[in-house]
């Protein structure tokens, strides 16, 4: 039994306090930390037993450090966001904690995702004999681990990897993010990237598009080519890759809006001079735009996320197989108060603590998800919530 500090009270952070709270055998003692504390609290409200709150600014190294040591958890979730990632591994380098995120560290001034800054401190948890998991969310997370289970089942030779994340669920609104505003705009606004023959290969912002049929009488959806960071540690770790993509679906009206919001400059993430006030556009915008945590009533509908993969089997034969997770928006809200955006990252999250805290997943480093088994994380995902779907068949043709 063990005891987690949970780093970041936003929506993502609510359905990990939930879930965590839902495995008292693992989870035995949880703090939840976070700027704000009066969302913590309204969270603890919500949860089953009792918890521990407190406020940290994660940005600020000493202060993180002394709540790490004040309550000595064996290890932190950080569910806050991407820019506070390196602060949070260097308070659990210095408290000696074991760490895990859901989304690689970008810098506040570009908007640029890239796992070196990560890695780069693999000596020092090896150093100190601790674990740190990278991406332990859906994408990144659970699409690295559904292809490592596809090699070890299904198709030891991969060759190619496309991740295909759909929303068919609706908030009704005219436009929001699902996730933290800032950190969905600067990613959707990116650049598309994929990994092909040893190389990557960089497209226009959305320029790329297919129609996709979704499983289970979902509908079709078009998705779009994008950059996601977990085609950077697969192309790393699955030998023998030759090509990696992302596609995303979007609506014609979320196009719509982020089309106008990007000529008109409200998507800038550099300070503009207003009045006086440095002002940047992108966080006035997210200031503006609902907060994702207030969809959970309004969204009905359902995710869909999975990867198909195509290669070899054993027999050195052409095999395409997919596999997929379906989630449905309001159940989510019902079991834990939340759309299925922050559920199928947080359930993802408490079941790579789970893997750590209970030894299934071990090592003194900086880890990504295809580094371990991913049979024991994915009959994880069949019991916490997020079960899974695998066909023999090619799917998706973009
Ligand atoms: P939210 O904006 O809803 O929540 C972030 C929380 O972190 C807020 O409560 C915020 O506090 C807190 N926070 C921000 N800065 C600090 C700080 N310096 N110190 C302490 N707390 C801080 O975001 P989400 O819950 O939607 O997303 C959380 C993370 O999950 C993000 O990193 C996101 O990229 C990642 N994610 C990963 C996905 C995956 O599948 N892998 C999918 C979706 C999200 P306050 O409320 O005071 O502002």
């Amino acid at each position: 039994m063990a005891k987690v500090m949970i780093i970041g009270a936003g929506g993502v952070g609510a359905v990990v306090a939930h879930k965590c709270a839902q495995v008292p055998e693992v989870f035995e003692e949880i703090v939840l930390a976070s700027r704000t504390l009066s969302k913590c609290d309204a969270i603890a409200a919500q949860l089953p037993r009792p918890i521990t709150t407190a406020q940290v600014d994660a940005d600020n190294v000493p202060e993180t450090v002394a709540l790490l040591k004040k309550h000595r958890p064996d290890l932190v979730i950080n569910v806050a966001l991407p820019y506070q990632d390196l602060h949070i591994m260097d308070a659990c380098l210095e408290a000696g904690v074991h760490y895990l995120d859901t989304a690689n560290y970008e810098p506040r001034d570009t908007a640029k995702f890239e796992y070196h800054w990560q890695w780069a401190y693999h000596d020092d948890f090896k150093k100190a004999g601790l674990t740190a998991l990278l991406g332990s969310g859906f994408d990144p997370g659970v699409t690295s681990v559904f292809c490592t289970y596809l090699q070890k089942h299904y198709v030891p030779e991969i060759h190619e990897i496309d991740i295909i994340d759909c929303n068919a669920g609706n908030h009704g609104q005219p436009f929001a993010t699902n996730f933290n505003p800032e950190i969905n705009i600067r990613e959707v606004t990116a650049k598309g990237r994929y990994w092909q023959e040893g190389e990557w290969k960089e497209t226009d912002p959305l320029s790329v598009k297919a129609p996709f049929t979704l499983p289970e009488d979902l509908g079709s959806m078009n998705v779009y080519l994008m950059y996601h960071e977990e085609l950077e540690s697969l192309a790393k770790h699955i030998k023998g890759l030759k090509r990696a993509r992302f596609w995303m679906s979007f609506s014609d009206n979320y196009l719509k809006h982020l089309e106008v919001l990007e000529n008109v400059g409200m998507t800038r993430i550099d300070p503009v001079n207003y009045k006086g006030v440095d002002i940047v556009p992108l966080q006035f915008l997210k200031a503006l735009l609902p907060d994702p945590a207030s969809l959970g009533p309004l969204t009905k509908g359902k995710t869909c996320i999975g990867c198909q993969v195509k290669g070899l089997d054993a027999e050195g034969k052409p095999v395409t197989y997919y596999i997929y997770n379906i989630c449905d928006h309001e159940a989510c809200y019902r079991e834990v108060k939340s759309q299925a955006i922050s559920y199928t990252t947080g359930v993802p999250a408490m079941i790579g603590a789970k893997m750590i805290l209970t030894g299934r997943w071990q090592g003194a480093g900086v880890f990504n998800m295809e580094q371990f088994d991913p049979d024991p994380f994915m009959d994880a995902l069949n019991r916490h919530g997020l079960p899974w779907t695998v066909v023999n068949k090619e799917v998706f043709n973009g």
